[in-house]
């Protein structure tokens, strides 16, 4: 199957999501273009979307002033995969607790941005997720936010660092407080996207044939 990719690319490891991208399309059988998404009018031809960490007091701004926000939602309303990573997983959310940001809402949890302190700004911790199997997931953190509040609803903790909740799935997103974009361990594009493929191959079948 022939997929389409975004990856919102207003700051941060945008080419190292999308290579993650190929690689986890390509170890599912699928070819992928991906799309570096700066304006509209791109999301709605896409099949799964990654939202990259950076600063999510800009990430926010700009995706709003941009007209990416609605797109992204309504992407997420009609079941279609989305990875939001650190600063995304701030933007996904329904409350990063600073005025600053405006969340997208999506994601039915409670944010602290920074959670992790100064002193522990950026590490690496051997990461048990649910999904991944019994192998621990090589889990960067870089100045990372942590989750709060899981609001009633569906969102499901699939891993915890320091008591703290730090990957949820919801629905079709799936959202982590550390970088997986930043190692050669694909496993976490694998289970937003091709975990259950469903969506994904969906999609791309309906743009396929208009
Ligand atoms: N600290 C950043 C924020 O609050 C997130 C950091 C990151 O994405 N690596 O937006």
């Amino acid at each position: 199957m022939s997929l389409t990719a975004g990856v919102i690319a207003v700051q941060g490891d945008v080419s190292e999501h999308a290579a993650a991208i190929e690689r986890a399309a390509r170890a599912h059988g699928h070819e992928v273009t991906v799309h570096e998404i700066r304006e509209a009018g791109i999301v709605p031809d896409c099949d799964l979307l990654a939202m990259p960490g950076g600063e999510s007091t800009t990430i926010s701004r700009q995706i709003h002033s941009d007209g990416i926000a609605a797109e992204i939602v309504s992407h997420v309303d009609t079941g279609k995969p989305l990875l939001a990573t650190c600063a995304g997983l701030i933007v996904a959310s329904s409350d990063a607790a600073d005025d600053r940001v405006e969340e997208l809402e999506v994601l039915d949890v409670s944010v602290e941005r920074n959670a992790f302190g100064r002193q522990k700004d950026s590490f690496e911790a051997p990461l048990p997720v649910e999904g991944l199997g019994d192998e621990p997931y090589p889990a960067v953190f870089i100045r990372a936010p942590a989750i709060d509040t899981v609001e009633d609803g569906d969102a499901e903790v699939l891993a915890t660092w320091d008591d703290r909740p730090v990957a949820v799935k919801q629905g079709p997103i799936v959202a982590t407080a550390f970088h997986p974009e930043l190692t050669p361990d694909d496993r976490i594009h694998e289970l937003a996207f091709f975990a259950n493929d469903d969506a994904v191959l969906e999609s791309a079948d309906q743009s396929a044939s208009t």
